[in-house]
């Protein structure tokens, strides 16, 4: 379904990544792990358009991106969370849910909200209240569900671990494995390796902007868990 080749992402003088190639197939969870610096959100910003490729491609369901805008991306299928959650503070709980999914008719965002607040309850008792309000575990499950509000066919998690307690890593992490169930391809990046390992079926290590290992989750376990440690 998403297949990077050789990708180099730079910002002015610095490469932050160079020679990636990843591949993600139909239905699979796919890991990127790797420290601080590692080069995961500038391969994830690239996949969704964020930011621009100086060098190599990226192709969606057989598709060339490389003349694809960001909203061209989400329309064709792919949905994003940011790191950092990034919810629009000052609006309601709801209307960043399906701000996710703007350009979808009224009878596809009242689908999407029904089915989201069956996931996540909280998102109906919290519908009316400005998102910047919540916990930060309360706004990563936002954040997520405004990812999933557009039904994508691949959806990109930066971080979906980062700074929540164990409670919510748990229910993120159930979240997730309903998505795989109902067959969602998924792409996700982490420092966490240890909640992340168990819900991937492969990975890729990263570190200094490369693909430094990849394989199944078994394969790369060991130097994903040394990884976490730097
Ligand atoms: P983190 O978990 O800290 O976000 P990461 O693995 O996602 O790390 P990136 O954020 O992709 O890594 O950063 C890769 C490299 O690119 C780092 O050296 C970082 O300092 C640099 N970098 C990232 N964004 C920018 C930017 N907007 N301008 C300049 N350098 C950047």
């Amino acid at each position: 379904m998403l297949a990077v080749k050789d990708l180099e992402v730079r910002y002015g003088g610095i490469t932050a990544i160079r020679g990636v190639s990843i591949d993600v197939a139909e239905g699979e969870t796919v890991l990127l792990i790797g420290a601080n610096g590692a080069g995961k959100s500038s391969l994830i910003n690239a996949v969704i358009g964020l930011v621009k490729a100086s060098h190599g491609s990226v192709r969606f369901a057989g598709h060339d991106l490389s003349a694809v805008s960001c909203d061209g991306r989400a329309r064709a299928g792919m949905g994003y969370s940011p790191e950092g959650r990034r919810v629009f503070a000052t609006m309601s709980v709801a209307d960043n849910v399906l701000s996710g999914a703007c350009w979808h008719g009224g009878a596809a965002q009242r689908e999407a909200w029904a089915w989201l607040c069956g996931i996540f309850p909280i998102l109906k008792e919290r519908a009316s209240q400005p998102a910047g309000q919540l916990s930060g575990g309360q706004q990563q499950i936002v954040a997520l569900a405004r990812a999933m509000s557009s039904f994508p066919k691949l959806l990109l998690l930066d971080e979906p671990f980062l700074g929540l307690a164990p409670v919510w890593i748990a229910q993120i992490s159930e979240a997730i494995h309903h998505l795989q169930r109902r067959g969602t391809t998924i792409l996700m990046t982490e420092q966490m390796a240890r909640p992340a390992l168990k819900l991937a079926t492969r990975g890729y290590v990263m570190r200094g902007g490369e693909v430094r290992r990849s394989g199944t989750v078994a394969e790369i376990r060991d130097v994903a868990l040394a990884e976490e440690y730097l």
